[in-house]
Parts: structure tokens; sequence; C-alpha cells
């Protein structure tokens, strides 16, 4: 049977992955900060088999041979999934709360699978959008050939952190394996703001995964007066990075390459009117039907047709991406 470790089992996105992983006949070890979150996930997967589905803690990725153990646990593993890291926007310590977990959580599992786990034929990092955007100068179209230029000292900006993390992990990983040159091959997945279902077993409506929160503050009415801006105008379906990281081991030539995986542009006010459409009775939440789009005229393209050709992924569109998350967020009390 063919083994995946999977980090960060107990995200948003890792939720999603999982199913599809067991889906498709993979033996999946998620990796989890405590007990009580891998029994969470266990409990959620009766049909899954001890031998098809387990987990194994990984308190703080940051920790120098955090992942040691983990990839040592039960071998042998044959690709590994790296989505383990911090996003939220809580900055107190930069370089504590984000660039430490993001830089050396992703240098941490490349050593320990090149020293402990010889098996491991590949490795996908979920690194994001945020290391190709150039916010001060836009391309005319994004694609996978974009970096993020932020300088370290720019990164220890509050404001700037999440982004410098993921640009600085994903260019340590790509590095690593120049200098390294190991046994295994790395590709990584790059999503914009990632929207869709939240699985019911991991969440709450307070500690609601960060990229859906405006999702939440819409129905709950946070935004009825006015929308917030919309920040990032791309978008994709957690559905579809999750499929993105499977194919992303399934695909021989995806060793590599970077994936730059967006489902196309968005506005708050695009999901306040398909939520207006398709459930009529959180209109009196919703912000006024004429607010203005701030869907600026010069707006950039995106490039996703690597993604589609390699990946062979097809986009769910955005009206049923806010149906169904807004139903999951229904379902957990909202
Ligand atoms: P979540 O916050 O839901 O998941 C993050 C996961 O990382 C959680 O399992 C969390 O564990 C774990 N984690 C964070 N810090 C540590 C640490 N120091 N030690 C051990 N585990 C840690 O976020 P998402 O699912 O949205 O994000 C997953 C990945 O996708 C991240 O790499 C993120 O940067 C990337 N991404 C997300 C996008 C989005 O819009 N959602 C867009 C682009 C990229 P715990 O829950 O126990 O804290």
């Amino acid at each position: 049977m063919v083994k995946v470790l999977l980090t960060g089992g107990s995200g948003f996105i890792a939720a999603h992955i999982v199913d599809i992983l067991l889906q498709h006949g993979f033996d999946t070890v998620v990796t989890v900060r405590s007990d009580e979150k891998g029994k969470q996930i266990l409990k959620a997967h009766p049909d899954a088999s001890k031998e098809k589905l387990s987990y194994v803690i990984v308190q703080d990725v940051a920790k120098d041979g955090a992942f040691d153990e983990a990839v040592k646990s039960s071998p042998p593993f044959d690709y590994v999934l790296h989505t383990a890291s911090p996003f939220h926007f809580n900055v107190q310590d930069p370089v504590k709360d984000f660039l430490d977990p993001a830089i050396k959580g992703t240098t941490g599992i490349l050593k320990a699978i090149k020293a402990y786990a010889p098996t491991v034929k590949r490795v996908v990092i979920t690194s994001s959008f945020a290391a190709i955007v150039n916010p001060d100068q836009h391309p005319k179209v994004y694609s996978e050939k974009e970096w993020n230029p932020v300088t370290w000292e720019e990164g220890l900006d509050h404001s700037k952190v999440y982004r410098a993390s993921k640009t600085f992990a994903e260019k340590a990983a790509w590095e690593f394996v120049e200098q390294e040159k190991p046994n295994f091959d790395i590709a990584t997945i790059n999503p914009p703001l990632v929207f869709g279902p939240v699985v019911h077993y991991l969440n709450s409506l307070e500690a609601i995964n960060t990229s859906n929160q405006r999702m939440r503050n819409l129905i709950r009415g946070d935004m009825k007066e006015k929308l917030a801006p919309s920040g990032t105008f791309l978008w994709v379906d957690v559905r579809d990075v999750a499929l993105a990281h499977v194919r992303a081991i399934e695909v021989p030539e995806a060793g590599g390459e970077r994936f730059f995986v967006t489902a196309g542009i968005f506005t708050n006010k695009d999901i306040a009117d398909v939520i207006r459409d398709t459930h009529p009775e959180l209109e009196s939440k919703l912000p006024p039907k004429d607010s203005p789009s701030d869907l600026p005229k010069d707006i950039y393209g995106y490039d996703n047709s690597k993604s589609q050709n390699v990946l062979g992924i097809k986009y769910v569109p955005l009206k049923k991406t806010v149906v169904d998350t807004v139903d999951s967020l229904l379902a957990i009390g909202a």
C-alpha cells in the first residue's frame, strides 16, 4: 500500500486532503498537535481502519528535530504532504509566531525525511499566492513564474509577516533541494484565498479558519452597514486545493513544479450577492443590495492553465463554494 504522511492534519485544508487521500486509497498518517485532535479525526472517519488512518503528535513544527519521530513512526512512507504553518492575524512576535514555524517547519521536515525516511519519493508543500503576489507592482497576469519580492526586514512588519513567512518557507524548500540533492523531489501548491465547507468535527464558529472568516462575518451581520474591503481578489475552493495536493503525488510530471491553483477573481460583494440569492432568510444580515463593488478597473489577470493541464483540476465555481460554505457554517451554529 502507498503511504502518505500529512502534516497539520487538523487544519481546514488538511481535513479535505484526508478525505481525498482515503478516497484515492492511500494509507494516511496525519500529524496533529494533541491527542485530542488526533482522536477527533479518527472518530470522524469510522470506516477507516487503523492501517488506513492514524496520527502522530508533532506539537511544534518550529522545534529542532520536530518531525524526526513522525517520519520514523510508521515506515515506509512514500509521500509527504506538508500543510502545517500558522495562518492567522494575531501577530505578537513575527519571528516566533510566523517566520520560525513556516521556515523551520519546512526545512525541518525536509531534513527529517532526508535523514530518516529514504523511501519518500516526493514532498508536496502547501505554499501560497502569498509567495507569488507583488502587492506594490502587480504584473498584468499572475502565474507560477512570479515571486513575492518581500525582504526579510519588510517581512517583520506585522501586516506583511504572513506573506513573508510563506515566501521564505517556499524559497527555503527549493534551496534545500538544490543544495542537498535528496532522494525525493518537491512540488508546491500555491493557492490564493481558500473558501469552502468546514468540517464539523474540528470547528466552532468562533475558531473558524482565517480564510472563511469573511463568510462567517457576512452571515452573522458584521458587514450589514458596510462591506469590508475584499483585500485579495483571487480565490479557490478548498476541495480543489486538496485535490491538487493529492494529484501532485499521483502525477509524475508534477515533480519539481509550482502550481498556482486559483478559480478566478471575486469580491466580497460577489459573495454577498450569492448568499442573497441562495439564502434569502439571511437577507437581514447582509449589506445593502446596492453596495458598490471594490473591484479595481485595472485588476490583474491570472493564468491557472498549468494546474488544469498537469494536475487536471476543474475549478468549482464561486456560487457552489459559497453555498456549501454557508451551509457548513449554518450546520455549526451560524
Ligand atoms: P489552518 O489554520 O486551518 O491550519 C493550519 C494547520 O497548521 C493546523 O493544523 C495547525 O494546528 C497547524 N500548525 C500551525 N502552526 C503550527 C505549529 N507551530 N506546530 C504544529 N502545527 C502547527 O489553516 P489552513 O488549512 O487554511 O492552512 C493550511 C496551509 O495552507 C498553511 O500552510 C497556509 O499557509 C496555507 N494556505 C492557506 C490559505 C487559505 O486561504 N486558507 C491560502 C494559501 C495557503 P492547530 O490547528 O493545532 O493549531
